[in-house]
């Protein structure tokens, strides 16, 4: 039996008729795996809702911010009466306080700045950095993604200390060329790029742990290898933050871990579950530095809708909530469905790496360990397209792209786990 498809399929038709694509953000389009995105209708804990009345257990979590689940009764209350005061004044507010209060409380952040999306918050720490050091170079490293940025949608040169050429055409040359693309958790290249363009390089900017290309981790003291080369070099360290903040540890931000290894970004973004389904993010970190902001400082930023009263407080209402109980949860959860699939797709002979940081995993259609953005690509993408849709058949939504986390919420319950769990090995027999 199929699922019934045809709603969905009217509404993708009616949005590629006035939209490109059919769809506001391009991997929702199913183009990585083929077929019919569900228009989903309605939301409650773990579960979806699609136009023809199919449920799914959600393992996309709008990308991340859904760390309570759907339509969380006590977050909802707030939000509405949030509403209910009026929702934009273009003043300062209280929950913008009280939220940027909460993000300093919990992460490395002295101080903190408010804006709507991811894309901005790395787009202003960008000109932040440049801003304070005077400098003009950026560094980043393939297969981390930073928001639809023109200085960071770069691709590697012809050489590894080398500037980038645009990642997409509509950048220009005179974009990207002040950025350096190197490989991920590749010492030598970082090494070989501040040799020869240290006293340039205003900011090195990394995923707090790369989540864009599948979950790659930092190999142990990488992090902690760049950060002191930034300060060897009188360059900023930007840690982005916007995927794992909030979300991949009870602490607020994988920087913590920093704390551990003995160093601190000098700069750090947020975005996704601050925002608790709102849009909402934030930049921040050293009070010195984030004190060269306008309209403290002159580095010019702003935003009609920053702090919107709606979006903090709806991340306001999130955060709160956010105890060690609920991490405890997802980490449990993530483990479970992780392991299952492991074990089903093993059954079925198909190659796999299972790749995880803190809540957040991410599964590999290939084997061996994945290091950098050269091994996430070398996987079986038409492997894990059919077993996409295997899973969705069988009413669970994954990721249509195989180089995506699988999210879960503290809505995900036994119920909503077991239903998971059952549609594996089918899926796994059909990526095999
Ligand atoms: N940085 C990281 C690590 C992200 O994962 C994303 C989005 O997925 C962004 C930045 C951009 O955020 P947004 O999509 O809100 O612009």
């Amino acid at each position: 039996m199929t699922l019934p498809t045809s709603a969905s399929a009217a509404l993708f038709e009616r949005a590629r008729s006035v939209t490109p694509g059919g769809v506001n953000s391009p991997v929702r389009a199913f183009n990585a795996v083929g077929g019919t995105p569900r228009f989903i209708r309605s939301a409650q804990g773990a579960w979806l809702t699609d136009a023809d009345g199919n449920r799914y257990v959600d393992l996309i979590c709008s990308w991340g911010p859904m760390l309570l689940g759907h339509a969380h009764p006590e977050v909802l209350a707030e939000v509405n009466a949030a509403v209910l005061r009026g929702t934009s004044y273009g003043t300062p507010t209280e929950p913008e306080v009280e939220l940027a209060e909460e993000i300093v409380r919990r992460t490395t952040a002295e101080k903190v700045r408010f804006v709507s999306s991811g894309t901005e918050a790395t787009m202003s720490a960008i000109r932040l950095a440049r801003g304070f050091t005077g400098r003009d170079v950026v560094v980043k490293f393939a297969g981390n993604y930073h928001g639809h940025v023109d200085a960071l949608l770069a691709s590697a040169g012809s050489g590894l200390a080398t500037f980038a050429v645009p990642g997409t055409p509509g950048v220009p040359a005179s974009a990207t060329d002040l950025t350096l693309v190197l490989p991920y958790n590749d010492r030598a290249a970082v090494t070989a790029a501040f040799a020869e363009h240290g006293p340039r390089i205003a900011a090195l900017i990394v995923e707090a742990v790369p989540g864009n290309m599948g979950i790659v981790p930092p190999e142990p003291g990488f992090h902690a290898f760049l950060a002191e080369t930034c300060r060897a070099a009188g360059a900023l360290f930007v840690l982005d933050e916007v995927m794992t903040g909030f979300r991949a540890t009870a602490q607020g931000g994988w920087g913590l871990t920093g704390a551990v290894e003995g160093w601190t970004p000098d700069l750090v973004t947020f975005g996704k579950v601050m925002g608790g389904g709102f849009p909402a993010a934030a930049f921040g970190g050293r009070a010195d530095v984030m004190s060269h902001l306008s309209p403290e400082g002159n580095v010019y930023q702003a935003g009609t809708l920053s702090g919107n009263p709606i979006a903090t407080t709806a991340g306001l209402a999130t955060l709160r909530r956010a105890t060690d109980e609920v991490y405890a949860h997802l980490d449990a959860a993530a483990t479970t469905i992780s392991d299952a699939a492991s074990a089903a797709l093993t059954a079925a002979g198909v190659p796999h790496r299972v790749q995880s940081a803190g809540t957040m995993f991410s599964i590999f259609f290939r084997d061996g360990e994945v290091k950098n953005f050269a091994d996430a690509s070398a996987q079986d993408e038409k492997a894990y397209a059919a077993f996409f849709h295997a899973m969705l058949e069988q009413g669970v939504y994954l990721p249509p792209s195989a180089y995506e986390v699988w999210f879960v919420s503290a809505a995900h319950d036994d119920e909503a786990v077991a239903h998971v769990l059952a549609a594996l090995p089918k899926a796994a027999q059909a990526a095999a």
